[in-house]
């Protein structure tokens, strides 16, 4: 069952069992904001049901999170005043994912903040291999 899992942080504060700063809550959505900010503002959106990342979301709640996403955004930095945002989606434990049911991370970014969210670019052996991975994944899609 996806609805709830007794052992996800996440799903409890959905039940209300862990307090949380709540910003939005509709019938498959809520958002609060980060216990451990970023920036100021920092915010996590989730689905109410227990889904481990966004690539097990039907389409349908895929489609309805991302229009959150940009509603909720919207409000946050013009509440913080903020311009610029980094939407962080975590996914898996190698991509650092620590909660296992998906969430949208907005983070509030403005000049000097020191925050660093830059991952430095590794370098392809040679054109044959970018090429060849390029229509590897092409032709799968
Ligand atoms: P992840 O690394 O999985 O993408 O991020 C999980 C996020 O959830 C972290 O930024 C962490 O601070 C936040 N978080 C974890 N537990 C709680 C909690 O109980 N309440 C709130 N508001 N945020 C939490
Ligand atoms: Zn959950």
């Amino acid at each position: 069952m996806n609805n709830s899992n007794s052992d996800c942080i996440f799903c409890k504060i959905v039940k209300g069992e862990i307090p949380c700063h709540k910003i939005y809550e509709d019938e498959d959505f809520l958002a609060f904001l980060d216990i451990h900010p970023e920036t100021p503002g920092h915010t996590l959106i989730i689905t109410k049901k227990h889904f481990k990342t966004m690539l097990d979301l039907p389409e349908d709640l895929l489609c309805k999170i991302i229009k959150k996403v940009q509603k909720i955004t919207k409000v946050v930095l013009d509440i913080t005043g903020y311009k610029a945002f980094n939407l962080v989606v975590n996914t898996g434990k190698d991509a650092g994912q620590l909660v296992d049911h998906v969430h949208f991370h907005i983070i509030p970014r403005i000049e000097g903040d020191d925050r660093k969210f830059y991952i430095p670019p590794i370098k392809y052996k040679n054109k044959q291999e970018i090429k060849k991975l390029a229509t590897k994944i092409k032709n799968s899609l």
